[in-house]
């Protein structure tokens, strides 16, 4: 008994006193540790990390068509392909203070436009078809059941015409982004895929 708590004083005694191991101070073992620390805390933005962006996004011909300046930052999970794919590969391996400049080519931003996302639906399968007006959004469903998004682009006598593309499917897209925060995701966070700072757009 006597001996077993004198040993275990040994190992406390032998235990380092600072945060790494092996030898201390200023031998080229303790430098590295210390500066693998510092890399440690340049947190750059990577899987499962959540990231936080102002950023603004123009077309080619130069229109605004959104940005993080009336909303404030976007908060997102990265990886989880909650931004469009070029903007997350662009945004990889940078860390909080960069600015990026990124073009997203439509393939890796909203799509292409498909021709066969515009069609025509009969009047009478709307509620209201008085109100109707080009440019109206309403969400419809697909014949999986699954909800469509689609606009109004025409009415041709008992016809509306809709399409279903992404308003800026085929659109290059021009990106400035601020890198404001980068932290690892909670597992709530990484459970639901999506980050839960800010934002109204909550679902619980
Ligand atoms: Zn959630």
């Amino acid at each position: 008994m006597e001996e077993r708590e004198q040993q275990e004083r040994e190992e406390r005694s032998r235990a380092p006193h600072g945060v790494g191991h092996g030898p201390q101070g200023s031998s080229p073992k303790g430098l590295w540790a210390a500066l693998l620390s510092i890399e440690d805390n340049r947190m750059v933005i990577a899987e499962k990390k959540i990231v936080q962006i102002d950023y603004s996004l123009r077309t080619d011909a130069g229109d605004l068509v959104d940005s993080s300046e009336d909303e404030g930052p976007l908060s997102y999970l990265h990886g989880s392909g909650q931004i469009v794919p070029g903007l997350e590969r662009a945004l990889m391996g940078l860390a909080v203070g960069d600015a990026r400049d990124v073009i997203v080519e439509p393939v890796d931003g909203y799509g292409e436009r498909d021709p066969d996302g515009v069609f025509g639906i009969p009047k009478t399968a709307f509620p209201d078809a008085a109100a109707l007006e080009v440019g109206a959004s309403f969400v419809g469903e697909d014949e999986e059941g699954n909800s469509l998004p689609v606009r109004v682009i025409a009415l041709e006598g008992d016809t509306v015409v809709v399409d279903a593309n992404h308003p800026l499917a085929g659109e290059r897209l021009h990106f400035h982004v601020d890198v404001r925060a980068v932290r690892d995701a909670t597992d709530e966070e990484l459970a639901h895929g999506h980050s839960h700072e800010g934002g109204g757009h909550h679902h619980h």
